[in-house]
């Protein structure tokens, strides 16, 4: 579905959505570009209508989205490998890892460095013990993001919601209505407070507005006017999402 404002039209696609931001200049096709780093521009003749210009994009939304997906699979930098010695993050803190030898597997984290004691080392086992330590990282992030974002709905009589987590590919968090759950992505527990609260910020508008609606974007903004901003950088922290 797609929602206008003066000179963004906004697209959605599985729980994701998308500015095209428009741009009226003294062309004789409506032509689409899509810049490396994931901005869509749309070239227009100022006569052409506004819902023409929507049409236009849902009529090529498929092939959007496919590129878009080409684009966001392309790592800016390589992608962690669980290396003795890499460097990692938590909160967006970074972290230096360190193997060890073990007699189980396990994981810790102390000052600014991550204990890996390993049985031995397959990468299978390296990144069972992440996923551990995002799991129990995430625990806390999304529970203090949702404490400290709840207050910021205070006017929209929405309930505090449950909060659930588990690793996803294609996307950073849903939200389950009625119930008032909001599942976030482990993965984002690799990110800095400011850009998990994003998130939680998009989840819970959802418990007022279910869709990526005109006004779903309008709660969004008041809410959180640097949303856009913070959305451009969850990508920074895609090569500790393994
Ligand atoms: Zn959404």
């Amino acid at each position: 579905m797609m929602t206008t404002t003066t000179e963004t039209l906004y697209i959605s696609y599985d729980h994701r959505s998308y500015a095209v931001t428009i741009e009226r200049k003294a062309v004789k096709n409506i032509t689409l570009r899509l810049y490396r780093h994931g901005t869509l521009k749309l070239s227009a003749a100022p006569d052409v209508p506004m819902p023409h210009l929507q049409d236009f994009l849902l009529r090529h939304s498929r092939r959007i989205f496919a590129a878009l997906t080409r684009l966001q699979s392309m790592p800016q930098s390589p992608a962690i490998t669980l290396q003795d010695g890499e460097s990692l993050r938590l909160g967006g803190l970074p972290y230096t890892l360190s193997w060890c030898t073990g007699t189980q597997n396990r994981v810790k984290k102390s000052g600014h460095t991550v204990y890996m004691y390993l049985t031995d080392r397959q990468f299978s086992t390296r990144r069972r013990l992440y996923y551990r330590l995002l799991r129990r990282e995430g625990e806390c992030l999304f529970a203090d993001s949702v404490r400290r974002m709840f207050p910021k709905f205070r006017d929209y009589a929405v309930s505090f919601p449950a909060v659930k987590q588990r690793r996803m590919h294609a996307r950073w968090g849903s939200c389950l209505m009625p119930a008032g759950i909001i599942t976030f992505n482990t993965y984002l527990a690799v990110m800095p407070p400011r850009l998990i609260d994003h998130v939680t910020v998009h989840e819970m508008c959802h418990l007022i507005h279910p869709d990526h609606s005109r006004r779903f974007y309008q709660v969004m903004t008041e809410i959180m006017p640097d949303w856009q901003e913070r959305r451009k950088a969850l990508s920074d922290y895609l090569p500790y999402c393994i």
